[in-house]
């Protein structure tokens, strides 16, 4: 199978994640998207992240239902910080079967040159890109595995979730009914 893997905190998971995932699930050739949830980073403590067991259940929550969506924890289990390419080469390892593309926003397509290793990345995976505002225009947009896939724009983030939550604002709609519940139901980011 072909699978787009979509890092993220998810901190919580919200409908701009779930828009994208879906979008590349159901308008590209990829057959799956995987979200893979990042561990706590040891270097940066970061009190409003929850535990990532917290995390990956909101996920599952969220995606519960939709065939073409998958959560992935490997990452819990893999030395900290994780840097992209190892958890690409580890995911390769455990499922030779499969083909892997990296799904990123275009605001990261600029800092991509950046990443551990990406020039392996890019020759072995490739990119499926999805639109940003405002996102700077890359030398690298015209490599032949970065691949730009329409998608809408949303501007909702998991940071603006929280803020609304300590401010006893409404959530509803930013994210799935049931990813809300457990949210109130365990008084998460309050
Ligand atoms: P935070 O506000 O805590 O930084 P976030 O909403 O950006 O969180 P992440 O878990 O860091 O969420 O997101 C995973 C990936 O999804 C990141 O690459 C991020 O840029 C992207 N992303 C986040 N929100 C959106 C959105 N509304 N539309 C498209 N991509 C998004």
């Amino acid at each position: 199978m072909k699978i787009g893997l979509f890092f993220g905190s998810f901190n919580p998971i919200h409908v701009g994640h779930l828009i994208i995932a879906n979008a590349m699930a159901c308008n590209t050739d990829l057959e799956q998207v995987w979200l893979v949830v990042s561990p706590q980073n040891p270097f940066k403590k970061n009190k409003s992240l929850l535990h990532e067991f917290d995390r990956l259940d909101m996920v599952r929550m969220a995606i519960d239902d939709n065939p073409r969506l998958r959560v992935i924890d490997d990452e819990f289990r893999l030395p900290r910080p994780s840097y992209t390419i190892d958890t690409l080469t580890y995911l390769q390892e455990k499922y030779p079967q499969h083909l892997f593309r990296l799904i990123i926003g275009e605001d990261n397509l600029m800092q991509f040159p950046n990443w551990k290793n990406y020039e392996r990345i890019l020759e072995y995976y490739g990119l499926y890109v999805y639109p940003r505002p405002d996102a700077e225009k890359s030398p690298l947009a015209t490599h032949e595995n970065v691949r730009f896939i329409d998608a809408p724009l949303l501007d909702v983030s998991a940071t603006f979730i929280r803020n609304g939550i300590r401010e006893g604002k409404s959530i509803k709609y930013l994210v799935p009914e049931r990813v809300e519940e457990m949210i109130l139901r365990k008084k998460f980011y309050l």
